[in-house]
């Protein structure tokens, strides 16, 4: 039997397009950047980082390829919603709030949290419709 290995560059692309399209956040700004993780949303300027370093994934790191961009997409939503901005402002007064608690920035930011929940909530649908397709 042979089993993939790599999802290539082509899919891999697809993939991010298809998500991108359907959360409604296609006209985002992207930037690629050689750097460890999949994506990184630049709150900051309002940016999605895509990382450069991998061209084509492994299937094992799937998972957390879906997750990764979808929680990234999430905070794309938000910029659009409250404009990019505003949504720094607003994420910024959050980190201010969990220092000013004792609590972790990142960790315990309520926008991350939520981020982190729609990326692990919707991450199988996308994996099975993706299979479906035939792009891993
Ligand atoms: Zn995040």
């Amino acid at each position: 039997m042979l089993i993939k290995e790599f999802i290539s560059e082509t899919n891999k692309n697809k993939m991010i397009a298809d998500m991108l399209k359907y959360h409604k956040v296609q006209n985002v700004k992207i930037k690629l950047k050689a750097m460890k993780d999949f994506a990184h949303f630049d709150v900051d300027r309002g940016t999605l980082e895509l990382s450069t370093k991998y061209s084509r994934i492994k299937n094992i790191q799937i998972k957390e390829f879906l997750i990764t961009i979808l929680h990234e997409i999430y905070h794309a939503m938000d910029a659009k919603k409250y404009g990019w901005k505003k949504f720094k402002e607003m994420y910024e007064m959050e980190m201010n709030l969990m220092i000013a608690k004792g609590k972790d920035e990142y960790k315990d930011n309520k926008y991350e949290i939520e981020a982190e929940k729609f990326g692990q909530g919707i991450w199988k649908a996308w994996s099975r419709k993706f299979k479906k397709e035939g792009l891993i």
